[in-house]
């Protein structure tokens, strides 16, 4: 397996000074922990300056959204081809806030993904379970479907390009439960078996599964030791480089 992967959405925050501001200190810390894969997934409208300023860095930039059509009539959406003049590596599908919000589905996630390896993106897919499907012990039923939609003839070969970040929707945000590290680990192992089933093992086993969700600097270190879990996708705890500094502090011990 490849470095352990480590980074942030920032959802609807940071103007281009904050962003540019942020980039700057992340820069420099990722010099500091080269064992870690960073990435960092900004608004649009910081894309621009922050590709600009990790030119010569090698922390991945992604995008939170992507439309799947080169181009057309979809206000208010983006398209590959724009995302690719700038530079971008990454993109963020099926966030739980937007599957939420803005009628996100499994099927239009199909198409993104396969939008973003025809363009040469790595896909990051979220996915996530409602409390109400942990409840009723469905949790596995549910991530499962939404992989196999999202990945529905997507080949081999580009199955291996995409992430996969598990963040179950009761975790995420202020009002989230940071989740046990005991079901993460079960519900890592379970996410890598569908892999293996649709994929087999070689190609499973090269898709990172990153977990998210109140990841913080007092459950990271555990967090990063459960099999399966390829990586952190870290939100609020992140987006301050005070916090962020002490997760990798704490991983690198
Ligand atoms: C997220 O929303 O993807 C996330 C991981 O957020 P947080 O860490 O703030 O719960």
């Amino acid at each position: 397996m490849n470095k352990f992967l480590l980074g942030t959405n920032w959802k609807m925050h940071k103007t281009e000074q904050e962003a540019l501001a942020y980039t700057e200190v992340l820069k420099e810390a990722a010099k500091e922990y080269e064992e870690y894969q960073f990435f960092i997934i900004p608004p649009y409208t910081d894309l621009k300056g922050v590709k600009q300023l990790l030119k010569d860095s090698t922390i991945i930039l992604g995008a939170q959204n992507m439309h799947w059509e080169s181009e057309g009539p979809y206000t208010g959406e983006i398209s590959p081809e724009m995302l690719k003049e700038i530079g971008i590596n990454l993109i963020e599908l099926g966030h739980s806030e937007r599957r939420q919000y803005y009628n996100e589905n499994d099927f239009d996630l199909n198409k993104k993904i396969k939008a973003a390896v025809r363009y040469g993106f790595i896909p990051l897919l979220c996915v996530g379970e409602y409390t109400e499907d942990k409840e009723y012990g469905v949790t596995q039923e549910v991530l499962s479907k939404q992989i196999k939609i999202a990945l529905h003839g997507v080949s081999a070969t580009d199955a291996s390009k995409v992430w996969i970040a598990y963040e179950p929707v009761w975790a995420i945000g202020v009002n989230g439960i940071p989740a046990d590290v005991n079901y993460v680990r079960q519900v890592h192992e379970s996410i890598r078996e569908v892999l293996v089933s649709l994929y087999g093992n070689e190609t499973a086993h090269a898709m990172p599964i990153l977990y998210g969700g109140s990841v913080n600097p007092g459950n990271a270190l555990e967090l990063s030791k459960q099999p399966h879990v390829d990586g952190l996708f870290v939100g609020r705890s992140a987006w301050d480089m005070i916090t962020f500094k002490q997760i990798m502090e704490l991983l690198n011990k």
